[in-house]
């Protein structure tokens, strides 16, 4: 008997007005897995991810998580069902410290276990416990992504969402952020769906990816198995 996969998005459409940004796509999402969806600026990556949290709604198909239909649920009732999202451009609260950041992510917690969490995100990113009293507005980028993180993780997610969570950080602050995403998943079995355009770490990191184009899935596989199809290199990997 298999698991029915944490997150299953069928057959799903989504518009701006008239414009239609998602054309049908079906992604499944696995308990325990990191699965990455790769594209090119504009293919869609950032509408599904904001499709499955219910805004702009999919108008056709469903969203399925852990076998419940969340399709028409407003957005912060599938927040409260422990899918936490890092949108793109993180989205911290840029007059807030740090501490008041992560107090807001765990308000979706309820609260209770805030002071074990606070220190388990101390302990996966020291630099928020060098930094807890400053701004978030004031951090480099790197350390508001880590903060984007942790304030998602908060909420105790089952499913974490992260978009482009490298997208303008040097090379070896992205790397950093790539291992804390592959610990996560790897020590405490956290699922992770992933939105990059750095498609060559996303495929290596994630047991699964999908390619998305133009609004619609046009491959998957394993992340071994994209990262060596000639078609996958010519596309996103050789400077494309
Ligand atoms: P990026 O990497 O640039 O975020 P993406 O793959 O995430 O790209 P989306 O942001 O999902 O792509 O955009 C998909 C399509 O929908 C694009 O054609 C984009 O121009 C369009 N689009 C996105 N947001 C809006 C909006 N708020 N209003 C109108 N059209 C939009």
């Amino acid at each position: 008997p298999v698991r029915p996969p944490l997150l299953k998005v069928e057959g799903v459409t989504a518009f701006y007005g008239n414009i239609i940004a998602l054309k049908g796509v079906d992604i499944e999402v696995n308990e325990g897995e990191i699965v990455t969806l790769i594209g090119a600026n504009g293919a869609g990556k950032s509408t599904l991810m904001m499709t499955i949290c219910g805004a702009p709604r999919a108008r056709d198909g469903r969203v399925i998580y852990d076998g419940q239909d969340i399709t028409r649920l407003p957005t912060h009732e599938i927040m409260r069902m422990r899918i936490a999202q890092s949108p793109e451009g993180r989205r911290i609260f840029p007059r807030m410290s740090v501490y008041e950041n992560l107090q807001m992510g765990a308000a979706l917690d309820g609260g209770a276990h805030f002071q074990e969490d606070l220190a388990a995100m101390f302990e996966l990113f020291p630099r928020l416990k060098e930094r807890v009293s400053q701004r978030g507005g004031t951090l480099s980028g790197g350390e508001q992504q880590m903060l984007s993180i942790a304030r998602a993780l908060m909420g105790r997610p089952r499913l974490l969402l992260l978009d482009e969570p490298s997208l303008g950080l040097a090379p070896l602050v992205a790397r950093q952020i790539f291992d804390v995403i592959r610990a996560l998943n790897a020590e405490r079995g956290l699922t992770v769906f992933l939105v990059e355009q750095n498609a060559f770490h996303a495929l290596k990191l994630a047991h699964r990816g999908y390619v998305m184009v133009n609004g619609l899935v046009t491959m998957s596989g394993t992340g071994a198995d994209l990262l060596a199809r000639p078609e996958v290199r010519a596309a996103y990997l050789e400077g494309g």
